[in-house]
C-alpha cells in the first residue's frame, strides 16, 4: 500500500496532467515523461544527515516507515583537477561517479527507485539496458531480495557488458524483433502486475536519487554553486536531474544561484546538441547512433525535453564532440590526473577545448565523470605480447 502521497505528486512535463502514482509504463496518458514535485515540508539545509545519497532523504518521496535499499551509493569525491586546469585562476573539478557501488551515477537514482519498489509491494525489477543501468538494477535487487529481469535485444548484446548483471543472479533476457516495442509492451503489462517494476530511465524516482548529485557539490564546494556544471548526455536523464537538484536549493532559499548546464553528446548520436545547435523546438530521432562512447549512444533520448528546459533555463549549451576527441580526453584523465572513466564520460573535458575561452575568469567548473573505466576495458588497446620482455636486472635497467 501507498503510505503517504501528500509530500509529493508526478506531473507531466508537458501538458500538466497530475498522478498520484506511476501511471502505465511510467509515462503520462500524452506520451510525456513525469517530473516528481515535492508539494510541501520543504527541507532545510539542517534536514541533511547522514552520508550519501539518503542523507538527503527529507527531499526524496520515500514514506519514513519504509525500508531503505542502499549500497552505500552518493557521497563520491569531487576532485580538483590541478594538472589539467585550462586557464589561470579556474577551477576545474571532476565529480567521480564511478566510485558508486556498482561503477556509475545510475546507483544514486537505483537506491530510490528501488526501494520505491519495495514501498508498493514489488517483487522483480524489469529493465531494458545492456550497459550500467542493467548492472545497476540486478545489484540493487540483490541487495533488496527481488527478481531482476534485464531485456536486451537479440544479437546486438556485447558480452562484457552484461558480467555485472550475470554475477548478480539477473534474469537475462533476449528480445527479437523491434526493441521499443517490446520494451513497450513489457512495461504495460508491468503497469498492470504491481509485483513488476520498470526501472528504465524514465522512471522519476530515479531522477529523485540523481538529483542528490547536485546538492552534494553544494556541500562540498563550502555551500556554494559552480558556475558551469558539464555532463555526458545520452537518455539526457542526468542532465535533468542536477538541474532539479540545484532548482531546488534555490527555491528552497539555500543559495540564490544556479549553474550553468552544459550537455555534451558524442558526434555520432548527437541529436540534441543538433536541435539545439539549429535552435528548434522538435526532436528529431536519429536511427543508427555510433560511437565509441557506449553509455550515450542513444539515438531517441526519452528525457529530451527536461533536457532542453535544463540548458536554455540555465543559460546553458548542448554541443558535441568526436571520438578521437573523447578517446583523447579519457586518456589525459587517466594519465594526468590519475582518474580512469569510461569513454562517455570523458566527453565533458573533451567539450571544455571548445568552452573555455568563454568561461568567465575565475570561474568554478564541475565535470561530471559518471562511469568507470574499468567498465569498458575494450576501448583501450593493450596487446600484452607487445610488452617489453626482461630476463635479468640489467636488461630491466636498460628499459627503465
Ligand atoms: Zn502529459
Amino acid at each position: 500500500m501507498l503510505k503517504d502521497h501528500k509530500d509529493w505528486l508526478l506531473r507531466c512535463f508537458e501538458c500538466g496532467r497530475e498522478y498520484e502514482e506511476e501511471p502505465i509504463s511510467s509515462r503520462c496518458k500524452c506520451g510525456e515523461v513525469l517530473e516528481l514535485v515535492l508539494t510541501k515540508n520543504f527541507p532545510k539545509i539542517n534536514d541533511f544527515d547522514g552520508v550519501g545519497v539518503w542523507r538527503y532523504s527529507k527531499t526524496l518521496p520515500i514514506s519514513g516507515e519504509t525500508q531503505i535499499i542502499t549500497i552505500n551509493e552518493g557521497n563520491t569525491p569531487l576532485i580538483r583537477a590541478e594538472n589539467l586546469a585550462f586557464k589561470e585562476g579556474t577551477k576545474l573539478f571532476v565529480k567521480n561517479e564511478g566510485q558508486n557501488p556498482t561503477g556509475s551515477f545510475k546507483d544514486r537514482g537505483m537506491t530510490v527507485a528501488v526501494t520505491r519498489a519495495k514501498e508498493i509491494g514489488a517483487e522483480t525489477l524489469v529493465c531494458a539496458s545492456t550497459g550500467n543501468t542493467s548492472a545497476s538494477a540486478s545489484a540493487y535487487a540483490a541487495r533488496g531480495g527481488m527478481k531482476a529481469v534485464v531485456l536486451v535485444p537479440a544479437g546486438k548484446v556485447a558480452g562484457g557488458k552484461l558480467v555485472q548483471a550475470v554475477i548478480h543472479g539477473a534474469k537475462v533476457i533476449r528480445v527479437s524483433g523491434d526493441f521499443d516495442s517490446a520494451l513497450e509492451l513489457m512495461a504495460l503489462e508491468a503497469s498492470r502486475r504491481r509485483d513488476l517494476y520498470i526501472v528504465n530511465s524514465l522512471n522519476p524516482f530515479r531522477i529523485e536519487g540523481q538529483k542528490t548529485g547536485a546538492y552534494e557539490i553544494f556541500e562540498q564546494l563550502g555551500k556554494k554553486i559552480p558556475d558551469y556544471v558539464i555532463l555526458p548526455v545520452g537518455n539526457a536523464g542526468n542532465i535533468s536531474a542536477y538541474w532539479k537538484g540545484f532548482s531546488e536549493l534555490k527555491k528552497w532559499g539555500m543559495t540564490d544561484k544556479t549553474p550553468k548546464m552544459i550537455g555534451v553528446q558524442a558526434a555520432g548520436a548527437s541529436p540534441l546538441a543538433q536541435l539545439f545547435q539549429n535552435g528548434n523546438d522538435n526532436l528529431v530521432k536519429w536511427d543508427n547512433p555510433e560511437t565509441v562512447a557506449s553509455a550515450i549512444r542513444i539515438g531517441n533520448p526519452v528525457s529530451w525535453r527536461k533536457a532542453l528546459t535544463a540548458v536554455r533555463e540555465s543559460n546553458g549549451q548542448l554541443l558535441a564532440v568526436n571520438d578521437q576527441e573523447i578517446l583523447k580526453a579519457q586518456r589525459d584523465l587517466a594519465s594526468e590526473e590519475g582518474i580512469f572513466v569510461e569513454p562517455a564520460s570523458a566527453t565533458p573535458l573533451a567539450a571544455i577545448e571548445y568552452l573555455k575561452d568563454s568561461f568567465k575568469k575565475n570561474s568554478v567548473v564541475v565535470s561530471i565523470a559518471t562511469g568507470n573505466g574499468l567498465k569498458d576495458q575494450g576501448v583501450i588497446p593493450v596487446d600484452s605480447e607487445k610488452l617489453p620482455l626482461v630476463s635479468n636486472l640489467k636488461e630491466l635497467e636498460d628499459y627503465i
